[in-house]
């Protein structure tokens, strides 16, 4: 398997962190490693120092290493610098499994050998495909390290949130981040309680934070890569698409899974919030004439016609069944919004 060129990987890093709502400054054009970003995410601004490979089986053939080895070779670098204030990244890209991979730099300062590799197995990256995220502990010149693989929709969350994962050199890594991608009832209870020493209370503690986290993250950049990053309603993208809940948050109903998101752009996301306009459970689009009625008695039906005239009669909807909207959801969440009865199918 041959490596992709860094441009190339870079043009790819750029575009799914950007697809996830973040707005990127390039300090500079280099086609060299390592690449500078200021990173305008939601959540907050990184700068980032990202060092990126392509993950590959590496050389030799299973007589020499194990199938299931995969890894970065680490080419034309000598020394990862740690600064503060800038978070660098050390990671691959593996084509094999469409997920990325992160090693921990504070743990390479030193490289042992010329052409020094960093590896990881392949049924992790296998499960940061089912599951999002996957962690694996291997042996390193300075302690173990913990090792992160995610998928396009979690990599901007990694680039902000991730680092906390890395901070273990104990035996918890992979099986308690699996245990907490959808933990069973009381499970993190008992995952932070389980635990003898002190420190590892508070170790587990910071982790199941961190996945909590990392679960809320994950509604936007699904629901936005089910539609495509583009409304439902109207089609744009052009970065201005949310991914609206479709029952609202604030009810005892709504969940964040992807059956009860739908990808709307600001214009009709606000329209679909404020009940004028509604989308039923046949996904036929309609508008409220109660809103409507509001909207004339406060002087505030200007444009009325033309955004009545611009709706097409159902919304779009992904191209997977499991992702698309869930016919109850979208009753729900027209009651939700206090509809007229008679218009609620
Ligand atoms: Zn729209």
């Amino acid at each position: 398997m041959r490596g992709i060129p860094f441009p190339k990987l870079i043009a790819n890093f750029i575009a799914t962190v950007e697809r996830s709502g973040a707005t990127i400054l390039r300090a500079d054009e280099t086609s060299q490693r390592p690449l500078q970003l200021r990173i305008l995410g939601p959540d907050n601004t990184t700068f980032c120092c990202i060092f990126l490979w392509t993950i590959t089986p590496g050389g030799g053939g299973p007589a020499v290493r194990p199938a299931n080895e995969r890894r970065i070779q680490l080419t034309n670098v000598s020394q990862f610098p740690l600064r503060p204030g800038m978070r660098t990244i050390v990671g691959g890209w593996s084509d094999e499994f469409g997920v990325y991979a992160f090693w921990d730099p504070r743990r390479h300062r030193n490289f042992s050998s010329r052409s020094p590799s960093l590896q990881i197995r392949a049924d992790v990256l296998e499960q940061a495909t089912r599951d999002g995220i996957a962690t694996f502990l291997r042996p390193s010149a300075e302690g173990r390290e913990v090792v992160v693989a995610v998928d396009s929709p979690s990599l901007l969350w990694y680039i902000q949130n991730g680092e906390a994962l890395h901070n273990t050199d104990t035996d918890t890594g992979a099986q308690l981040v699996h245990d907490l991608v959808s933990p069973a009832p009381e499970s993190e209870q008992r995952i932070i309680e389980s635990s003898g020493s002190e420190n590892e209370t508070i170790r587990r503690l910071e982790l199941v934070e961190t996945m909590r986290a990392f679960r809320e993250s994950r509604f936007r950049p699904q629901v936005l890569q089910a539609y495509s990053y583009c409304c439902a309603v109207c089609g744009c993208a052009l970065k201005l698409v949310d991914a609206a809940h479709i029952i609202p948050v604030s009810h005892p109903r709504s969940t964040d899974d992807i059956d009860n998101g739908i990808a709307l752009c600001r214009l009709h996301h606000s329209a679909y919030d404020n009940g004028l306009l509604g989308i039923r459970s046949t996904h036929e689009i309609i508008l409220n004439p109660s809103a409507i009625s509001r909207l004339r008695d406060a002087s505030l039906l200007n444009g009325l016609e033309e955004f009545r005239n611009a709706l097409p009669r159902i919304i779009r909807v992904p191209a997977s069944r499991e992702a698309g909207p869930r016919p109850e959801n979208l009753r729900t969440g027209l009651e939700a919004r206090q509809w007229p009865k008679h218009l609620v199918v």
